[in-house]
């Protein structure tokens, strides 16, 4: 019966390595995503979320002359440490191919880092609109309902875009959520890739789906490394076996 188990499981992983090895070369060479040129505006919530969790993104953006700003509600002082990670921040930023004046950090009373801590949708609201504004943005990306890891304050970012989105008199501007999968499906890597294309609802044109070559998870593990103070051990293993360092996927956010 052991034998049987064991047998059958190397099978399925053989299987699942084939099939992510086929899909791979196919998305990597075939990328259906249109953006090329815009003027985007990531929002994120702490220092470190920009590579954490949008490497994929960010690294296919850079490759097609798209102008990215980076807002951050937060410089993540949580633990004290706001003035370092800000400097980490834009070090990282850097290293992913977003331009320094490019790099917008807020530190408001209202937004400080904390999971107990109530972000105003409003607020939110209000600083993003100074930002589309100025840097004439059409397109914002942001965390989804669930925040990847159910950080309030990712959560919060959503909430803050959506109202920005539902009170502009603007309709050109659209807004991208970054899908969150389940917690089984977060740490197995690029082995995520098959159950992201069986997932993929195929009439839907409003799913973007970015794959990282290998020179951009390099490149991504760079931007992570440039976070020395968060640089615990488990973060070694994030990187390593992390899905959101190779594989994104966005949800067009409909307001309606
Ligand atoms: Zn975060």
């Amino acid at each position: 019966m052991i034998s049987f188990v064991i047998y059958s499981s190397f099978i399925f992983l053989m299987f699942l390595i084939t099939n992510t090895i086929i899909l791979y070369y196919i998305m990597i060479n075939n990328n259906e995503v249109q953006l090329n040129e815009r003027k985007i505006l990531l929002i994120i919530s702490h220092p470190d979320d920009e590579c954490m969790f949008f490497g994929p993104t960010l690294l296919f953006l850079r490759n097609r002359k798209n102008q990215v700003h980076l807002l951050c509600l937060s410089i993540g002082n949580e633990s004290g440490l706001g003035e370092i990670r800000r400097n980490e921040l834009e070090s990282s930023c850097i290293t992913l191919g977003i331009d320094i004046e490019n790099i917008n950090i807020i530190d408001h009373p209202s937004l400080q880092d904390g999971p107990k801590n109530n972000w105003d949708p409003t607020l939110i609201s209000n600083i993003i609109n100074d930002h589309v504004t100025k840097h004439k943005i059409d397109i914002i990306i942001t965390f989804d309902e669930k925040g990847v890891s159910s950080h309030p304050n990712h959560i919060a970012a959503l909430n803050g875009a959506r109202h920005f989105i539902q009170s502009t008199t603007s309709n050109d501007i659209i807004l991208y959520k970054l899908i969150t999968v389940p917690v089984l499906r977060k740490y197995i890597s690029i082995l995520d890739l098959p159950l992201t294309y069986l997932f993929k609802n195929r009439n839907n044109l409003n799913h973007l789906i970015f794959i990282s070559s290998f020179t951009n998870f390099i490149r991504a593990r760079k931007a992570m490394t440039s976070h020395q103070s968060q640089l615990v051990w488990f973060r070694h293993l994030y990187i390593l076996f992390s899905r959101y360092m190779m594989i994104n996927e966005l949800q067009l956010v409909d307001i309606n």
